[in-house]
């Protein structure tokens, strides 16, 4: 990668041993040619690898002897346009340790200079403009640096050699403060004055790395609220910023892994369980057992923190609702506008938005939780099961793989063409892949709003500059609907390649795990477009990367209204009920039945009978809704897959039961049904059963189901390896489960870590689907 110090510490490791020779960046990578004896030689071949950087990534590395050439020194040769291309440019990254020192110590230039980096932190990402990365193609370009900065970046021994954004007070960029109109505030510390604001339940907006956050005092319930209402987000959790570790262990369980996530160079959101009780204000995340922490990560939020001795703020994306983060002073003044109490701004521009990424920590056991794994059968593991479990018993899913992660590409098993993959409608991503790198976009989000279609096609432009990517196809989502799909149809020039949702999803599996061939794989999600126009989303198919052929799924229900449906999940339960008992099921005896407002359930009985706006679905997320609102979990969500979420956070001590489903073999493919399922929940809910308990048996039910219907296939077909994707996988308890007990049935399980298994990772399958076909066609 470029700019993170890699070609100086090649300096420092040849010049302590007397080599001489020389470095450069060429197409093809790093080239390194020294000279010295044997013993050093090989010294600083074994040497090279251990001390690297944090951010070089060395993926690949040949030695091969030359004849001598005399050189007597060893010489740093500068790249030029056009050479240092092949070279990855970094993430933004979180500040290091000896920056942090400096950044405290009273004595150093950089004493609380809240812009503070050197080659191993600071922004990248962000503030390229073009390649090759150097300063004058960044937003950095406008701040000469001055002589002692200028020493610095010129020594190769400094930390800051040839750092791009290196800057100090006396050069670089610097803090503003303005009122809540936007008005410049003269005072005599910004960071003063808003830990002050913030201290008394104030909001401010802080331009961060990649963009805007709202912070407010997360201890503080009524500085809670009052952001809740201004950003109009209803129950939606909030990410909390803590400065330690330390304080995190005292809202939630941290284990060593959780410890490593939150420590990462890229600093990402965390999902962690929560304590009982802390003094992080419930309405933070309320209904939830999970609260998203995250380390401070810019000098700026070091400085606020430690000034305001705060032990947790809400940094929330400075944006309304589901409109992309603002990053623009302008555009924040006017976004912002009646958001903020203070908005404490600088003059780096930020040239591409980043939101913070977020991940989860898959548990190697429950134990933690209320409801422990159930124990595994008799049936013994054989040692590679026990390693394979080993390594993969901790693991971190990346839920939104945004800033920190980005553009780190996704390593593939072999070449591909160049191939620009649109992704799907929400939690959109983008994906240029070339040669063997798959190169995610950052988070999008839901390309729903016009503000966001312009980030989708900014992201795209962006992207393909940087990296220099011209795609010889575009693959995009089967869904009609979808605004990718309609951007991916106006394309001319290249050969446009649709890919169906859930086969994405799939491939999107094998691509990161490196796997060929023909696999088993389960796709179960919300929403997404079928082969044959229905709704599919619990979905099993064999799939190679170029084709798939859909074996199993949930028997079809209507879903009436639509997106309405998606909204307001108490019209999923009746119409599953509906579908499974016809009328009969108004006599039931049931707290949800009672509770009915009767005219809302006479039109959609109506809708029901008429099929009018109620298309057909085999989506597993629907079938979460119904039994959450069946249970009295929820009837109507506040932002997406709230009730699915609910349902799991609901599990309290199961009981080993497991509700049934039905496997029908019906002209070589297996109908999962649900009818059974339901009559079992009815049965429970009329004896009080408690949602908890109702919780852990439906879960249950599904994974028995997934592993008997694993075991079909596997007879039938031989194949015995199982990708498990699509956002349903994001449930810990159903993925824990399911991959144990497969696992247990001596399947090789493959799930995803590197990228979202949910809508945020399937540009990854689109552009291995794509890249298939296209070599395919090609042949032909
Ligand atoms: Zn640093
Ligand atoms: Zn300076
Ligand atoms: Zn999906």
């Amino acid at each position: 990668m470029q700019g993170v110090g890699f070609r100086p510490y090649i300096y420092r490791l040849a010049t302590e041993r007397k080599l001489t020779g020389t470095i450069t960046n060429t197409p093809s990578g790093v080239t390194m040619e020294v000279q010295g004896t044997r013993e050093s030689v090989d010294d600083f071949v074994s040497c090279l690898a251990h001390g690297a950087p944090p951010l070089a990534r060395i993926t690949d590395m040949s030695v091969r002897d030359l004849p001598c050439n005399g050189d007597r020194e060893f010489r740093i040769i500068a790249s030029q346009r056009g050479e240092a291309v092949h070279t990855l440019i970094s993430p933004d990254v979180a500040t290091c340790d000896d920056c942090l020192r400096e950044l405290l110590e009273p004595g150093d230039r950089r004493f609380r200079y809240p812009f503070i980096n050197c080659t191993n932190c600071g922004p990248r990402f962000t503030i390229v403009r073009d390649i090759p990365y150097d300063r004058p193609r960044t937003s950095m370009a406008v701040f000469p640096m001055c002589a002692a900065c200028q020493a610095e970046y010129d020594n190769p021994l400094n930390r800051r050699f040839h750092a791009q954004p290196n800057a100090c007070w006396d050069c670089g960029p610097q803090l503003e403060l303005w009122d809540r109109n936007g008005k410049v505030i003269d005072a005599s510390d910004p960071i003063t004055e808003c830990a002050a604001a913030l201290k008394a339940g104030l909001i401010v907006a802080m331009k961060g790395l990649g963009g805007f956050h709202l912070a407010a005092d997360a201890t503080n319930p009524a500085a809670v609220a009052l952001l809740r209402e201004r950003k109009r987000r209803v129950e939606k959790p909030f990410a909390v910023m803590v400065p330690s570790v330390e304080i995190a262990k005292e809202f939630c369980e941290i284990g060593a892994e959780e410890h490593r996530a939150l420590m990462s160079i890229q600093r990402p959101i965390v999902l962690l369980q929560r304590k009982s009780a802390s003094e992080v204000a419930e309405q933070v995340a309320p209904f939830n057992r999970y609260l998203g922490l995250f380390l401070p990560y810019t000098p700026l939020q070091h400085l606020l923190l430690a000034e305001g001795g705060f032990k947790a703020l809400v940094m929330t994306s400075g944006n309304l609702s589901e409109e992309p983060i603002a990053i623009d002073n302008d555009e924040a003044r006017s976004r912002l506008n009646g958001l903020a109490d203070y908005f404490l701004v600088h003059n780096r521009e930020i040239l591409l938005r980043c939101d913070d990424s977020v991940v989860q920590v898959s548990p190697a056991s429950f134990a933690n939780l209320a409801t422990p794994l159930r124990p595994l059968r008799s049936k013994a593991f054989n040692r590679k099961d026990r390693e394979d479990c080993a390594r993969d018993a901790k693991k971190i899913q990346q839920l939104r793989r945004s800033r920190g992660f980005v553009p780190v590409p996704v390593f593939l098993r072999e070449e591909v063409p160049s191939i620009l993959a649109v992704g799907g409608e929400l939690k959109n991503t983008v994906c240029l892949a070339k040669g063997k790198h798959a190169f995610l976009s950052q988070h999008i989000g839901d390309l729903e709003n016009l503000e966001s279609y312009k980030f989708f096609e900014e992201a795209i432009e962006h992207l393909q500059t940087i990296l220099e990517i011209k795609p010889e196809a575009i693959a995009y989502d089967l869904h009609p609907d979808y605004f990718s799909t309609k951007w991916a149809l106006q394309q001319t020039g290249v050969p446009l390649i649709a890919v169906q949702h859930h086969h994405a999803h799939i491939a999107s599996c094998m691509a990161e795990n490196h796997l060929d061939g023909t696999v088993i794989g389960f796709a179960l999600d919300g929403t997404g477009y079928g082969s044959d126009g229905n709704i599919w989303g619990g979905e099993v198919l064999i799939a190679t990367y170029k084709d798939f052929k859909r074996t199993a799924h949930f028997e079809y229900v209507p879903v009436p209204g639509g997106a309405a449906a998606i909204r307001e999940p108490w019209r999923m339960a009746v119409s599953y009920l509906a579908h499974h008992f016809g009328r009969d099921f108004l006599k039931m005896n049931l707290p949800f039945i009672a509770a009915l407002e009767r005219s809302n359930l006479t039109l959609l009985l109506q809708m029901l009978d008429r099929r009018v706006n109620s298309p057909l679905t085999s989506s597993c997320g629907r079938l979460f809704d119904a039994v959450a609102a069946l249970v009295g979990i929820r009837d109507s969500v506040n932002y997406e897959a709230q009730a699915a979420i609910e349902l799991e956070m609901a599990i309290t001590g199961g009981d080993g039961i497991s509700y049934p489903l039905e496997l029908a073999e019906e002209s070589n493919d297996w109908i999962i049904g649900t009818r059974s399922l339901f009559g079992a929940v009815i049965r429970d809910l009329a004896t009080n059963t408690p949602a908890g308990i109702i919780s852990a048996r439906f879960h249950n039910g599904l994974v028995d189901t997934f592993v008997r219907l694993a075991d079909h296939l596997r007879d039938r077909t031989q194949l015995n390896r199982v990708c498990l994707s699509g956002g349903t996988l994001n449930n810990l308890y159903l993925a824990e489960h399911l991959r144990r007990q497969l696992e247990e049935n001596g399947f090789d399980v493959y799930t995803q870590s590197e990228v979202p298994c949910g809508d945020g990772g399937l540009s990854l399958g689109q552009a291995a689907v794509a890249s298939h076909r296209l070599a395919e066609s090609r042949i032909k």
